[in-house]
Parts: structure tokens; C-alpha cells; sequence
């Protein structure tokens, strides 16, 4: 009988695969052997030949998800003869080094339904979960991953658990966090000065009820705790808003099903595939007229942040408050989010009437990822739950399996919207979003990541890339790791890091013309960058074009008052002055004056090439959006108004690469002084930067160009500059399964080092 050995590679550990290959086998009645290895999943598999056809072909086609088959290599070996039925077979050597970390996924159908099913044993039951779906990362201590090495290992399994647990026709078959009613977690209801006051089903139903009641509920999820609110309540929403100190940055919406989404937001097929993917991102979705969800949680947005229950948990709870509920991470503005239980209460209690909580210890957080579908594919704003740490093959050392090796390097990202890389073996593994460092929580989370990925992937790095700035608590630990280990640091500009970012996601080795446009960072010249064009080609860079600085009166402040972005334009471009008319009312007595002698006086204001800043004051100068706010408000606010609408583009005074807004900003300003739509003033505004940039891409003069920075996060932005650019034969490169923003900037850091130690 002919025999076929298969070798298939993706996502195929961890996530229920070999039950599935051994359920096949049996159904055809192979025989035969499976098991995991550092390259995949190899399969022997004997039989009749049409039998194994129907194998491969199921292979092939119908492994089900969170499975992901991305090649298959068959060849016949010789029979073996009287081999007694299909075995899993313990995994083989070479584990070590390519050690798979599966990411957490959301319930799965199966789960789904048996805890919607009275009589089933886990019906009801939160913490249900299988092969296919549930908590990874998140509980994993360390590898190899088996239950003593988890936040499992206090739950010891019950025997109808181990029943499943062992069963290899199962699909709890070896599934790790595998627990029941029995044997497993509980939930805990607690006042928010700790006292219990309930447990179980009953405190479910409790939070439920106080939530339909405007209750701020702290919940402790998947990989962290979460502030939920009634969503369909501006007051408890208001509410939720007082107490995080988050006045209008966007809340994300948890909807009890798709339904209910649907009231709320359009959904295309490709958003609806990622809905309900096992990766669960908040999908950022077009609003619809006259849905449920109360005007406040996302003000003045036509989009929605919106997502399904991801858990057991959060489906009972959604389903018992029968209404959307906002489902932020718990935390103030910009602190970490809370998920040891001490930490969150001492931390969350002020912020919560109640916590709901259980005994499963969260080993790290994990937070909610983002993800926005434009036109021809997906874009991830934030990167974490259900991607990370899954590898991403880089281009970058010529195929896979040719020159796989390469450097082994640690990059530790930037200052905000950190995350960590590790570079191995030509793949890429980044871990979830860490947010913000400034605090010494972010950096203690920060730290502790770059133990846990070095741990989990046996990773001696031998180059450290870090961000430019010294004051940096990332570039202070890339310091003293490298005086630690005796290797070199790679201290990399951060623009520099966001245009690599982009090249290697979309594996260009070749020198390309990166516009990599943004709020700010240091420069190499010790100014602030983020409006440049950079012709970058490996480990080298240099700036070919870039906005003529203007002063940012207040330094970082800026960053939230657009309208000092606004007075220092306005200083360097007309000179100094008087407010325009449209600015003034955003300055009391004083101010205007004061800021103009700050720029003047060249005290507290530092020189600004920053797009993200001149959209800041474009939007001041529009009288859009002159004070207070989030970062990057002032630019959604032009996003926004501008939606699809051509009405041309304001000029330009580009000299040797140097754009001088000059003529730009006196054309804004002829425009508000005629009264011209604030959306056509916006319209406008965009059309000049795809002008802008298609003069620095002729300048570049590189086939290849590639778009980075967080103004990129502008869906109508990188829309105009894609079509402008595609359209002058350039071929254009969009950041998509990293971010645009400093989420990417660890990637960059760890392409640049990369091409620091081969010598390219
Ligand atoms: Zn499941
Ligand atoms: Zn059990």
C-alpha cells in the first residue's frame, strides 16, 4: 500500500491540529503516525490510494481555524508493513529555538454553543475553552507549554476533564486551559472596596444588572481588566469619561451579537470575516444613522470601534445585559492596564462601582487589538491580542529555509505605543502592544517582556537596536542589556526606524524613498523630524526632503493645543503678528502674545519638520480644533471633514526638497477669510500633501516608495497618496500587518540593526 510523508508548515501547533490530522486518518482509515518538530508538522500517513487523495485534499482544504496550513510537501516513503493504526507521536527535537507561543483566541463555535446548551456540562460555565480557542499567552510561565507551566496549574483537572484532556478524537485533546464547573475557575463579584458580594452564575447576573442600571463595572478578561459601561447611556458613559479622565478619545463597543452590531454599524464581507475571526480585533466601522449606542462614546467619529464578545465570559455577560456595553482597558489615561488582581484594585477601585473578577491569574496583558479594513485589505492600528507573539517571516535574508539564520537581534522600540521585536532566523516576533513607557509601570512591563520573548524563544541576541533619544526608559534598558551581554548597540533615528518598518514588512532589500510623516521625533540633527522623505538603503539613510520647521511655542504641550502649532506656523510663515480672526477666539488675553515672544525668543520652542503638527495647526487655523484633546485629534478632525471630496490642492515652495508651507498657509487662510467650507478648507489640505508627496518621490527618484508614521493612520491620507503616486507609475508600499504608527518602530529598529551586522 503507498505511503506519503507530508510536511506542513503554518499555524499548525498549539491550536488543535494533530487531533484534527488523526480524526482525518481514522475516517479514511489510515494508518500511520503525526507529530510537531521545529518546522511544522510532519504526517506518515498509508493506505489506499484514493483514501489518502481524500486525505491530502482534506489537509488541504478543510482543516478548520484557528489552524492556518501554509504549504504542504507530500512525498511517497516506503510502506511500513503491518503498522497498527494512526498514533500522535511526542513532538521531535528541534523544538527548542523555533518554540511556538500561540497567541489567545476567542471562543470558537463548538464552545460557543455547548455553553449556550442547558444540559451540557460546561453550559453557562465562563472559562470554557478548547484547542481551537481560548487563553495562550496570556497564562503561559513558561515553555514547554504544558498545564504545570501555566495559570492552569492550581486548577488540577477533574476526571471528566482528563478524559477529554486525553482523548485524542477530543478537541480538548491536550488543550492546556481545558476547565469545567468542577474543576476549573470562578467568578467573583466584589464592591469596589473589596468586598465579596457574590460568586458564580449569581455574580454575573449582579454586574449584568447594576451595568443596565449605569454601573461602572471593572472586568477582569482575557489578559487584563476592562471598564465596562451601558453604552446605550450618555450618562453612564459621561460617567466612565469623568472618572478615566479621558474627555473624547474613542471608546471601543462590545455588542452582544452581530445583530445588534449591525444597528449600529455597516459591516462589508471582509469586515464580517474579521469580526469573526479568531483573532477578535476591534474593527473600526462606519457608523450608521440612528443605532443604539449613545453619541458620546465616540464623538464627532464616523467610525466605531466595535467588536463581539471574545470570551465565554464576556458573551454571558453581553447576553445577560442584553445591550452593547463600552469595554475600554482599565486604566487611567495613559497608564498601563491593570491586571494583577492587588494592582487593579488599589488601581481601579476609584474608577469602578464593582469588579468582577475570577481566581485564573493573568500571567501578562494582553489588550484588545485594532484593525480598520481599507478598500483592498486590512490595516492593524494596534497589534496584540491574536497576533502576538505569532512569527511574521521577513523577506529579508532571501527565502525562507535558504538563508535562514541571519542575525539575532533585540529591538526595544519607541517611547510611546511601544512594543518589543525579536529578529530570529529571518522571522520577526513582536510582541502585543505595550503602550506608553513614561510611567514606571510601562517600563516595568516593558522589561519583563523582553525576559519573557528572550525565554520563550531561546534568543541570545547579538545586537540591541534602541531609539536615538537618551532619555528614553527603553533606550536606558537597551544600554544596560548591552554593557550586560557585551554586544554591540544600535541607536536608530526614529524616522529612519519607521520607513525600515515598512520595507521589511513588505520584505524590500532594495534602497526605497520612505515618506514617513508624524507627530514628532528626534532627529538626527537634534531637532524634531516628522515630515520627511528618506531615500533609505539598508543600515543607511539619508533626508532628501523634508517641511521647512516651524516652532512649537510649549514644546510638548503642543502635541495637545493645536493652536500653539497654529501660532508658530503662522510666526514662520507670515511672521510675527496678530491673530487671524479665526484663531482668536482660541487664545485668552495674553496668550497669543506670549506664545509668539516664546518663538520669537526661541525660549521653550523648539523647530518642528512634524506633518502631524502642521495638520495640528491647519485644523486650529480652520477653526476645527484649536485646544485640548487627544493626539491626533486635530488630524482626524480633517480626516474627518474632508471625507471624499477632491476640490484640489493648496500650493507648495519646494527649494532642493525643502517644502515652505508658506504659500499653503496664506491660501488657508484666504480661504477661512472667504468663508469657505471648513470640509473644503480640509479637502484641500489633503490634496497638497499627495502633491507634496509626489514632488519628493520624483525627487527620490526610486521605484519603490513606502509610507510610515502616524499620520499614515489617516485612512483618506494614505488613500490620496497610494492613488497620486500609483498613478505616476511609482509602486507604493502601506504599512498593513504592522502599524503605521510607533507600534512599528521595534520592527524598524531590528531591520536596521539587521542590516547594521551584515554590512548591507
Ligand atoms: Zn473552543
Ligand atoms: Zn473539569
Amino acid at each position: 500500500m503507498p505511503r506519503l510523508r507530508f510536511l506542513v508548515r503554518g499555524v499548525v501547533q498549539g491550536v488543535g491540529f494533530r487531533p484534527e490530522v488523526y480524526r482525518l486518518a481514522l475516517e479514511e482509515g489510515l494508518s500511520g503516525t503525526v507529530w510537531n518538530h521545529a518546522e511544522g508538522v510532519t504526517i506518515e500517513a498509508q493506505g489506499p490510494a484514493e483514501a489518502l487523495a481524500r486525505f491530502e485534499r482534506a489537509l488541504r482544504e478543510g482543516v478548520p481555524l484557528p489552524a492556518r496550513v501554509e504549504s504542504i510537501v507530500a512525498a511517497p516513503i516506503p510502506e511500513v508493513p503491518a503498522e497498527a493504526g494512526f498514533r500522535i507521536l511526542p513532538s521531535g527535537p528541534g523544538g527548542e529555538g523555533r518554540a511556538v507561543v500561540p497567541p489567545d483566541l476567542a471562543v470558537c463555535p463548538a464552545c460557543a454553543a455547548e455553553v449556550a446548551t442547558p444540559g451540557e456540562r460546561r453550559h453557562r460555565y465562563p472559562f470554557t475553552n478548547c484547542t481551537r480557542c481560548g487563553p495562550r499567552y496570556t497564562l503561559i510561565e513558561r515553555l514547554p507549554y504544558d498545564r504545570p507551566h501555566t495559570a492552569m496549574k492550581g486548577f488540577p483537572l477533574c476526571p471528566d476533564c482528563e478524559r477529554e484532556y486525553r482523548d485524542p478524537l477530543d478537541r480538548r485533546f491536550h488543550a492546556q486551559p481545558v476547565a469545567c464547573p468542577s474543576c476549573g475557575p470562578h467568578l467573583t463579584l466584589r464592591s469596589a472596596a473589596g468586598t465579596v458580594l457574590a460568586e458564580r452564575e449569581e455574580a454575573l447576573q449582579a454586574a449584568a444588572a447594576a451595568l443596565r442600571e449605569g454601573a461602572v463595572v471593572a472586568l477582569k478578561g482575557l489578559g487584563g481588566y476592562q471598564l465596562l459601561v451601558d453604552a446605550t447611556s450618555s450618562e453612564a458613559v459621561g460617567r466612565l469619561r469623568e472618572r478615566k479622565r479621558r474627555e473624547e478619545k474613542p471608546l471601543a463597543v462590545m455588542f452582544p451579537d452581530r445583530a445588534s452590531l449591525e444597528l449600529d454599524c455597516e459591516l462589508s464581507g471582509a469586515e464580517a470575516a474579521w469580526l469573526e475571526a479568531p483573532e477578535a480585533p476591534i474593527l473600526l466601522l462606519r457608523r450608521r444613522a440612528g443605532g443604539a449606542v449613545a453619541p458620546g462614546v465616540a464623538p464627532g467619529n464616523p467610525r466605531l470601534g466595535a467588536f463581539l464578545p471574545t470570551t465565554p465570559l464576556h458573551r454571558l455577560l453581553l447576553g445577560a445585559a442584553g445591550r452593547p456595553l463600552v469595554c475600554t482597558s482599565g486604566n487611567l489615561s495613559d497608564e498601563p492596564m491593570a491586571y494583577e488582581d492587588a494592582e487593579a484594585r488599589a488601581r481601579l477601585g476609584g474608577l469602578a462601582d464593582l469588579l468582577l473578577v475570577h481566581n485564573r491569574p493573568i500571567v501578562r496583558p494582553v489588550d484588545d487589538s485594532v484593525l480598520r479594513v481599507d478598500g483592498d485589505g486590512p490595516t492593524l492600528l494596534r497589534r496584540a491580542r491574536g497576533f502576538a507573539p505569532l512569527a511574521v517571516p521577513l523577506g529579508l535574508e532571501g527565502p525562507r529555509g535558504s538563508a535562514l539564520g541571519g542575525p539575532c537581534v533585540l529591538a526595544l522600540g519607541a517611547h510611546q505605543k511601544n512594543t518589543v521585536a525579536l529578529l530570529k532566523g529571518g522571522e520577526l516576533i513582536m510582541s502585543q502592544h505595550l503602550g506608553d513607557l513614561a510611567s514606571l509601570e510601562g517600563a516595568g512591563v516593558q522589561e519583563r517582556t523582553v525576559t519573557d520573548l528572550l525565554a520563550f524563544f531561546g534568543a541570545r541576541p547579538e545586537r540591541i537596536a534602541c531609539d536615538l533619544h537618551p532619555d528614553y526608559a527603553s533606550t536606558r534598558l537597551a544600554e544596560g542589556l548591552a554593557q550586560a551581554w557585551g554586544v554591540p548597540l544600535t541607536r536608530v533615528q526614529h524616522h529612519h526606524a519607521h520607513g525600515a518598518a515598512c520595507a521589511a514588512e513588505h520584505g524590500l532589500t532594495g534602497p526605497v524613498l520612505a515618506l514617513t510623516w508624524d507627530g514628532t521625533g528626534l532627529g538626527a540633527d537634534g531637532t524634531l523630524w516628522g515630515g520627511e522623505a528618506l531615500r533609505i538603503d539598508g543600515a543607511a539613510f539619508s533626508r532628501i526632503g523634508y517641511l521647512k520647521p516651524f516652532p512649537l511655542p510649549g514644546g510638548e504641550v503642543a502635541a495637545r493645543e493645536p493652536r500653539r502649532a497654529a501660532c508658530g506656523l503662522l510666526w514662520a510663515t507670515q511672521g510675527p503678528g496678530e491673530a487671524p480672526p479665526s484663531l482668536a477666539g482660541a487664545f485668552s488675553a495674553g496668550d497669543w502674545a506670549r506664545f509668539q515672544t516664546m518663538a520669537t525668543r526661541g525660549v521653550n520652542s523648539p523647530h518642528t519638520s512634524s506633518v502631524g503638527r502642521l495638520f495640528d495647526a491647519v485644523s486650529a487655523l480652520a477653526g476645527l480644533r484649536a485646544k485640548r484633546g487627544f493626539e491626533g485629534q486635530a488630524a482626524m478632525t480633517l480626516e474627518f471633514a474632508a471625507g471624499e471630496r477632491n476640490e484640489g490642492a493648496y500650493p507648495w515652495d519646494v527649494q532642493d526638497g525643502v517644502a515652505d508651507p508658506a504659500p499653503l498657509v496664506a491660501a488657508v487662510l484666504a480661504d477661512v477669510a472667504a468663508g469657505t467650507q471648513a470640509a473644503v478648507v480640509a479637502a484641500r489640505f489633503h490634496g497638497a500633501l499627495a502633491e507634496l508627496a509626489l514632488t519628493w518621490a520624483r525627487l527620490g527618484g526610486l521605484p519603490d516608495v513606502v509610507l510610515s508614521g502616524g499620520c499614515f493612520q489617516n485612512a483618506r491620507l494614505t488613500a490620496l497618496v497610494q492613488a497620486t503616486l500609483g498613478a505616476a507609475g511609482f509602486r507604493v508600499h502601506r504599512p498593513r500587518r504592522f502599524p503605521a504608527n510607533d507600534g512599528c518602530i521595534s520592527l524598524g529598529q531590528a531591520a536596521v540593526a539587521a542590516a547594521t551586522t551584515i554590512g548591507r
